[in-house]
């Protein structure tokens, strides 16, 4: 079960969470990288930056103490989601 979520741009759509950097990276334009769990087998799995990342790989892979602080888990809908990974993976269309 997906929860739902009322996005200003693509209407109803299933909710996602990344961190806030990724959720400003949309607002700006500015990719900061695009990580997630390889244990999630969610289509849009919660994502993170490379500095969030660099955090919880110094925090041993967990979300505590200043990982979590920063992270700043921000929800997204579904095709914003889907814009922040292409910007932040910076793949080509
Ligand atoms: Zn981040
Ligand atoms: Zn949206």
């Amino acid at each position: 079960m997906t929860n739902s979520v009322e996005c200003e741009s693509h209407g109803t759509q299933g909710e996602t969470f990344v961190c806030q950097h990724i959720a400003n990276s949309l607002r700006a334009n500015v990719p900061v990288g695009f990580f997630w769990s390889n244990e999630s087998n969610t289509t849009r799995p919660d994502a993170w930056c490379e500095e969030c990342n660099e955090r919880a790989t110094r925090a041993n892979g967990e979300w505590v103490g200043e990982a979590e602080e920063l992270l700043g888990a921000k929800l997204l809908c579904g095709m914003c989601y889907d814009i922040a990974k292409r910007l932040c993976l910076g793949s080509d269309d």
